[in-house]
């Protein structure tokens, strides 16, 4: 069995792989090296003919406070990593290397993870801050905790949203908007109505819950799970979500060019106001 640093590689219960985020000291920030990871536990739970069904869970108060902004030279990073996709150019100047990293460990593994063919299911406490929202929508269910709250705030430094841009089809055009504009809290609840969220359970109660729905789904076959996956995830890709996807990485790629050009950084300097850096927290608190 592969070892892993950032996160743990769980069998809770018979057919099930529980795949925990642990890095609980910066609220679950994702480096290169826990996607890496997660990517790599993703591929053995996928590949295991045991497991029919995968809980994504995380360590800690909250699940994911986004990616970490802290990580010291990224694009030299990747040299660590065997990469899954095709794309090259990691440590090239101006736009380009940011777009092959962004397109290998944001938009390309969260496609990869949605594919899984099987089912995957997302077990959600406390914060869930724009990167942590792109380990939970590629997922087939989400159960939330009471405290659970979801929050995109990557416009107010400048850029259009995240780059798994999951949101029209997460939470429909309207609310998508006015949570990407105004960079609000959705909570729990609110994403229960909206179809985000599947269940919401108290606190205590979101490991039982996570392996009871596991356990439910796992009574049933393999095959006819992985083909009523497959259905569903055509229903929406036939109605445009991968062209549109496309578009919306390739319109975040230019904002990171336009603060580049104008600042010589990623973002929008001037977006980072003491509320933002509140929101972001720990990951922000050495910049
Ligand atoms: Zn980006």
């Amino acid at each position: 069995m592969t070892s892993f640093e950032t996160i743990l590689y769980e069998r809770p219960a018979e057919h099930i792989a529980r795949i925990v985020l642990n890095r609980p000291e910066t609220f679950n920030a994702q480096d290169t090296r826990l996607l890496y990871e997660l990517n790599d536990a993703f591929d053995i739970a996928a590949q295991d003919d045991q497991v029919k069904v995968i809980i994504l869970a995380a360590n800690g108060p909250h699940f994911s406070s986004g990616h970490d902004l802290r990580e010291q030279d990224p694009y030299q990073n990747m040299a660590d990593f065997r990469t899954v996709g095709t794309w090259c150019g990691f440590t090239c100047a101006g736009a380009e290397a940011q777009m092959a990293r962004e397109k290998e460990i944001y938009l390309g593994f969260c496609e990869r993870w949605r594919n899984i063919p099987k089912p995957t299911i997302a077990a959600v406490q406390g914060k869930v801050i724009a990167g942590g929202l792109m380990l939970i929508w590629p997922c087939d269910i989400i159960i939330a905790s009471e405290d659970a709250q979801f929050r995109d705030p990557v416009v107010s430094f400048g850029i259009g949203g995240v780059e798994f841009f999951a949101h029209p089809w997460e939470l429909g055009a309207r609310k998508a908007k006015e949570l990407l504009f105004t960079s609000d809290w959705l909570s729990a609840a609110e994403a229960k109505q909206l179809g985000m969220v599947n269940q919401i359970v108290p606190r205590e109660r979101l490991e039982d819950a996570a392996i009871e729905m596991a356990g439910k789904i796992a009574t049933k076959s393999l095959f006819a799970l992985k083909l009523t996956k497959e259905a569903v995830n055509v229903a929406e890709d036939s109605q445009g979500r991968v062209q549109a996807m496309q578009t919306s990485f390739a319109l975040h790629q230019l904002a990171h060019t336009h603060w580049l050009k104008l600042y010589g950084t990623l973002l929008d300097p001037t977006g980072f106001s003491p509320e933002i850096k509140k929101i972001i927290g720990a990951k922000l608190d050495e910049q």
